[in-house]
């Protein structure tokens, strides 16, 4: 085996990728790269009823927008191409003859019908379905001239009926199962097509793949792979299998059931990079208490040792968490552009926008949630009086009202509507009317928003919404109070 450590990301391409299918691609790229090995692209497509047109698209675009750049693959090329296994197809059988040649498989010929009929006895009986070696005893003479007569066949793994198989996981450790419990697997299907179950095997070992990383959903599949490697004589990779990704009620994620997929992640304002970095710490711990890192990062410190057996919860609240901080942590530029369609989008009129990103940015986890942040730029709703009384700032209906009628005024005669120029007129008012300055600013931001919560302050809704939208709110506020007093 090569000294450099190679490790595969081999996804199918069904036309999405499922967050636990991108963990095992973040996984395999940062052990390549830990170790200063390479990381390669490999598209399994063995399953042709199941392509999906794009769907390879996709998987690139995946990759690229995460960073996760692989040294080979079937877009660029490399010493162990084709990266495609349907490009790879003939490459499959005579390793299989091969293994019918040592007395490690045979061929089949069983019809469908009768697999079918095979398969409801052991359902009616209650019992797991297993291949029962009809077609095990046939010479290779009687098979071969079946084969010549154009009859349909399969070819199966031979599985030792007596012993047992042991494998080592770096993450599960000594796994040992009972051959007898282990089926005698189809290698090379009808249509000529190997199943992935051989596929993995042939092509981690011709692409000289030293750590294959897994979901754990293959490891019971293993021992069946190890029993290939040893029927070869060829030497076994490392093992790392992930553990599960589960919802937080225990049960798995699945595009089926509604679960977001990469993409819909993506869609719904979550970033790239705090997905990344939620994902890398679903399954894996680092050995300090940080908990934001990024792909840089996390090339470093990453460790195999410090994966995790027990299933590992994918938790939304916490997903949005990660991405409120790496919202945080951005420059208001680079916000404004990434918040730009959702603003927009929240937007019936023409406001500034940039104002409005510097208001949201720190009060927004995930983009989507933007657009219903903004309605009230958009109109005045109806709102409850109430809202104007606040002990701590010590507003009631009737403070509310004087600082109203008294900031209609200065408003007006502003020749400069900002921020600042709103900020410093309401500033004088609190001062000449000698007030507090939440007896004026709260009721103002009130009136100009007509909602309890808002992002941002009077000073900063009113630039935003304009001077005589502003002076009209206000006095909105004003008819109703004195209505109200
Ligand atoms: N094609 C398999 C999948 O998409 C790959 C599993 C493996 O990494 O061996 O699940």
């Amino acid at each position: 085996m090569s000294s450099v450590v190679r490790t595969r990301y081999a996804p199918s391409p069904t036309g999405y990728i499922h967050i636990g299918n991108l963990r095992s691609a973040l996984y395999e790229y940062l052990i390549a790269r830990v170790n200063g090995g390479k990381f390669i692209l490999r598209i399994e497509d063995t399953d042709q009823e199941r392509l999906v047109e794009g769907a390879v698209d996709v998987i690139y675009r995946t990759l690229k927008i995460c960073g996760l750049k692989h040294d080979e693959g079937p877009d660029i090329g490399g010493p162990y191409g084709p990266y495609i296994q349907s490009e790879r197809k003939n490459m499959y059988l005579p390793f299989a003859e091969e293994l019918v040649r040592k007395g490690h498989a045979y061929y089949c010929f069983c019809s469908k019908e009768r697999l079918e009929s095979l398969q409801k006895q052991y359902k009616e009986k209650g019992e797991v379905f297993r291949y029962d070696r009809h077609c095990l005893g046939l010479s290779e003479e009687e098979a071969r001239s079946r084969i010549e007569a154009g009859e349909s066949y399969v070819i199966r793994q031979k599985m030792p009926t007596e012993g047992t198989t042991t494998f080592h996981d770096v993450v599960y450790g000594e796994i040992t199962v009972e051959n007898s419990e282990l089926e005698d697997q189809i290698l090379i299907k009808s249509d000529g097509y190997p199943t992935y179950n051989f596929a993995n095997v042939i092509d981690d070992h011709l692409m000289n793949i030293t750590h294959v990383v897994r979901g754990s959903e293959y490891l019971s599949s293993t021992p069946k792979y190890n029993l290939l490697y040893e029927a070869f004589g060829w030497e076994i990779p490392t093992y790392v299998h992930l553990p599960l990704i589960v919802k937080p009620d225990g049960s798995k994620i699945s595009k089926r059931k509604g679960d977001a997929t990469f993409e819909d992640l993506l869609e719904e304002g979550y970033l790239v990079e705090a997905i990344i970095n939620y994902l890398a710490l679903l399954g894996w711990s680092p050995d300090s208490n940080q908990e934001i890192f990024n792909l840089k990062e996390l090339e470093k410190i990453f460790s195999v040792e410090r994966i995790s057996k027990s299933p590992s919860v994918f938790d939304m609240a916490k997903l949005r968490w990660f991405n409120g901080e790496y919202i945080r942590a951005m420059s208001l530029e680079d916000f404004h552009e990434i918040a730009l369609p959702w603003i927009k989008k929240g937007l019936e009129k023409d406001l500034p926008t940039l104002p409005i990103a510097r208001m949201i940015q720190p009060r927004t986890e995930v983009l989507s949630e933007i657009p219903e942040k903004l309605g009230f730029f958009n109109q005045l709703d109806e709102y409850n009086l109430e809202i104007y009384t606040h002990k701590k700032m010590k507003t009631n209906l009737e403070v509310s009202l004087k600082s109203l009628k008294a900031a209609v005024p200065a408003l007006e005669n502003l020749s400069d509507w900002n921020e600042k120029s709103i900020y410093d007129a309401l500033t004088a008012l609190i001062e000449e009317l000698q007030i507090k300055s939440g007896q004026m600013f709260w009721p103002v931001r009130i009136a100009v928003s007509g909602q309890l919560v808002t992002p941002g302050g009077a000073a900063e809704i009113a630039a935003v919404l304009g001077k005589e939208e502003t002076i009209r709110r206000i006095n909105t506020g004003i008819e109703r109070l004195s209505a109200a007093v």
